[in-house]
């Protein structure tokens, strides 16, 4: 990198005139004397003292081939590999044509002919070459990445664009590279140990990227792009990044994503194949088996599918495909089963697809950010209906709604949630918020803070999954919250899996030295249910019990229930 200074505009550029017969030292100096500060050396080696002492506040170096002592030619091979000197332009001032390729081999910028042409033609050339080098020096000031010295990302793509104009018969591969919780790194370690983590990417991949292989930029916080010749295997990059990160911690296993869409379509643009890949990339996300993921026609058709989705989004909402169901909770505690609230769960009847499950199309919305829409009507709705229920039977029945990870950084969260109840005329304790564990992941201390604050205007916390995500127990001491719900894949091992039950008993334990009641969810048999009970744990949701139930079949069921434990 050049290290020369920028100046402000107003300070006086500095040159140096390298020439050893001084008659035309002389005349050279006068010529650019009124623009610039001179330093004048009668040969290659009285240029190399000023140019080690004053190297960085040089702008330009005029100079003669022929010498004494150490000659023009000589001079410029010895700047050219130094790293300090090598980008800082030489002017040849020079009477032989065939000079001309070997010195600009050696990296000289410009030709002045001798004898001198009229003054006004050097200094226009000199001022062209400092300027041209200035620019130069600008673009890659900003070209790199400082952390990890890749590309940063606006050059990285136009390097790319030429890479893919070069040659458009090429098979050329888009990959990204991501890495899984990078912020909780940065967290439970260390933001010094999430540099080192950045830089050893960087490392890695300009070593796999020798030069004419490819190019990589750092194209975010925590993703790399790499676009590069094709290749088939993958497998070795990914063995080698691993085995670079594994390095850095005995403890924490650094876990990262690779997407790659091979033989580029050469018509899309270049941020558009990166889309590709990326898409591939998040894809496996929750898929810890593969390690490496392919953009392919299944792909695609998911793609395009997703997008379908996506757009129609707005339209379900003013037509009411959208439909909000009610799962049923038991009380267990008691001789009998007893209802005692209701998850809101989503439901998409699509015009084109029919019912989509809320699995396929939250992580959706939770990636692009638009959950805060489907959210917003949930919750509306849910709380619509509560309100009826409780006007029109007197029946107060205590719900939960789904909150993302998304909504807890809503600045205005609080105050959308207290209009909401009062509005249909709720008690905040009865609007149970249901917060997933991948949530608590995120930026702790906020998320906190906003749980804090829903909970001081009443509102109860029930933490989903618990289990299945990354919270530590440590957070968990202090978080504050209401009710824990365990994750399914827990019940869903318990008749198999003697680990299962004893991670429920765990779970329970936790649970009582928070006081706080748990729910199971997931519970499907008889054998579950009872295995289940015998833990102590306090409420059950399952298909066991039930299926969650379009709001009339659910009102129905309010009303059939001999009794609602109040908890
Ligand atoms: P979740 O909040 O953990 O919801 C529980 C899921 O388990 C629901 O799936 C429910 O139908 C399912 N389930 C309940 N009992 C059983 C059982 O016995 N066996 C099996 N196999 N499944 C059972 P669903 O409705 O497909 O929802 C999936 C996830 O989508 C939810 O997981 C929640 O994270 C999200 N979700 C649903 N509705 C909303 C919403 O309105 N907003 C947000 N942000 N997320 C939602
Ligand atoms: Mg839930
Ligand atoms: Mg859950």
């Amino acid at each position: 990198m050049d290290n020369r200074m920028y100046r402000p505009e107003n300070i006086r550029k500095e040159i140096l005139i390298v020439e050893d017969i001084e008659l035309n030292r002389e005349i050279l100096g006068e010529i650019m004397a009124p623009d610039y500060n001179i330093h004048y050396a009668a040969n290659g080696q009285e240029a190399l003292e000023i140019l080690r002492e004053r190297g960085r506040h040089l702008s330009c170096v005029l100079l003669d081939l022929i010498m004494p002592v150490m000659d023009g030619y000589q001079l410029l091979e010895i700047m050219h590999g130094d790293d300090k000197l090598k980008d800082l332009p030489v002017i040849v001032l020079t009477s032989e044509k065939s000079a001309e390729v070997e010195t600009l081999r050696l990296g000289a910028v410009d030709f002045i002919p001798k004898p001198y042409d009229s003054p006004e033609v050097i200094r226009t050339r000199v001022w062209k070459n400092i300027e041209l080098s200035e620019k130069r020096m600008i673009v890659q000031s900003t070209e790199r990445d400082p952390l990890t010295g890749l590309y940063a990302k606006d050059y990285f793509f136009e390097y790319a664009e030429q890479v893919r104009q070069y040659d458009l018969s090429r098979s050329i591969d888009a990959v990204v590279i991501d890495i899984d919780h990078f912020r909780l790194l940065n967290e439970l370690q260390s933001r010094e140990f999430g540099d080192t983590v950045l830089k050893t990417i960087g490392e890695s991949l300009k070593v796999s990227l020798q030069p004419g292989i490819g190019i990589a930029c750092r194209a975010s916080g925590d993703t790399f792009f790499v676009y590069r010749r094709h290749s088939d295997n993958y497998e070795e990059l990914h063995r080698k990044l691993e085995e670079d990160l594994s390095r850095l911690s005995e403890v924490a296993r650094i876990r990262f994503r690779v997407g790659v869409y091979q033989n580029v379509d050469q018509s899309l643009s270049v941020p558009h194949q990166f889309d590709m890949a990326k898409y591939a990339c998040d894809s496996r996300s929750n898929d810890f088996n593969r390690n490496i993921s392919y953009y392919d026609t299944e792909l695609h058709e998911k793609e395009l599918f997703e997008e379908k989705l996506i757009h129609g989004i707005d339209e379900a909402i003013q037509d009411k495909q959208l439909i909000v169901y009610f799962q049923p909770k038991f009380d267990i505690t008691g001789e009998e089963p007893v209802l005692s609230s209701a998850e809101a769960l989503i439901r998409w009847n699509h015009p084109q697809f029919g019912m989509v499950s809320p699995g396929i199309f939250i992580p959706l919305f939770e990636r692009n950010g638009m959950i805060h829409r489907v959210d917003s009507y949930v919750w509306e709705e849910t709380a619509r209906l509560v309100g009826q229920w409780k006007e029109k039977w007197g029946i107060t029945i205590q719900v939960s709604v789904n909150v993302s990870r998304i909504d807890v950084y809503d600045e205005n969260l609080r105050k959308r949630m207290s209009d909401l109840v009062e509005r249909y005329g709720i008690d905040p304790k009865d609007f149970l918020l249901e917060i997933t564990e991948s949530a608590y992941s995120e930026d702790v201390d906020q998320l906190m803070a906003a749980l804090q604050g829903l909970r001081e205007d009443g509102f109860r916390i029930e933490l989903d999954d618990f289990g299945s995500g990354y919270s530590c127990l440590s957070m968990l001491s202090t978080m504050p919250i209401d009710v824990i719900k365990m994750d399914m894949s827990f019940i869903r091992n318990v008749e198999k899996d003697e680990r299962s039950i004893r991670m429920i008993e765990l779970i329970m334990e936790i649970a009582r030295f928070l006081s706080v009641p748990v729910v199971a969810e997931g519970v499907e048999n008889e054998e579950q249910y009872r295995m289940i009970r015998e833990t102590g744990c306090d409420r059950i949701q399952g298909h066991y019990f039930s299926r969650p139930l379009p709001a009339e079949e659910f009102e129905q069921l309010l009303l059939t229930e001999k009794q609602i434990v109040r908890p």
